[in-house]
């Protein structure tokens, strides 16, 4: 574990002090994954919100607190996962990712997904959802509604594509499906 620890800890540091492509220069702090190491769930957002940003931590702005309203709702700690970004500096105006962004920053993510080794991968919105399914051979096209909520199997590893908890900030009636969703994460978690 004291290997780990160490790999993680340099990881961290890379990422805060990365400038691979050009989004180094409009953030305030590039975020590295956090929470448990040795969690079986990682949940993979898009990128840093703007209070992220700021804070230089994950899931800290609106979007956080609805996060953490489905966690409590389904029962699920914080401590008892890992969660990180596909890309890990803040996007300008809320934009999209660009594919060499993803491309440069995403060696990061493969990293984390490499040390923390989790049984259950949760994405939440699109590009980490393609970005995971490219990566894991499910599907080369993804048609986003229709996968969002099912679960993958790849050889011992769960895939879970998940909508982003932001978009209860415009559409509270989304709620009750997405407390469903992270039940779904809960039962997972259990049996694992
Ligand atoms: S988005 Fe990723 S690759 Fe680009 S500067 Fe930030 S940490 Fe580096």
């Amino acid at each position: 574990m004291d290997e780990k620890i160490n790999e993680f800890r340099k990881l961290s540091w890379e990422i805060r002090n990365c400038k691979k492509c050009r989004l180094w220069k409009t953030r305030t702090h590039a975020l590295p994954g956090e929470g448990s190491l040795s969690s079986k769930l990682m949940i993979i957002a898009q990128a840093p919100g703007y209070t992220e940003d700021r804070e230089g931590r994950m899931f800290v702005g609106p979007s956080g607190k609805k996060l953490d309203r489905l966690f409590e709702k389904a029962s699920i700690s914080r401590d008892e996962i890992f969660m990180t970004n596909l890309v890990k500096c803040v996007l300008p105006h809320n934009r999209k990712p660009r594919p060499d962004e993803i491309e440069t920053c995403a060696r990061y993510l493969d990293r984390e997904l490499d040390l923390v080794n989790p049984t259950i991968v949760a994405t939440l919105g699109y590009f980490p959802a393609r970005y995971i399914f490219k990566k894991f051979g499910i599907e080369d096209k993804l048609d986003f509604p229709k996968v969002c909520g099912k679960v993958f199997s790849v050889g011992f590893k769960k895939i879970v594509p998940l909508g982003h908890p932001a978009a209860l900030l415009y559409h509270s009636s989304l709620e009750e499906k997405m407390v469903e969703n992270y039940k779904t994460l809960r039962k997972l978690l259990d049996s694992v």
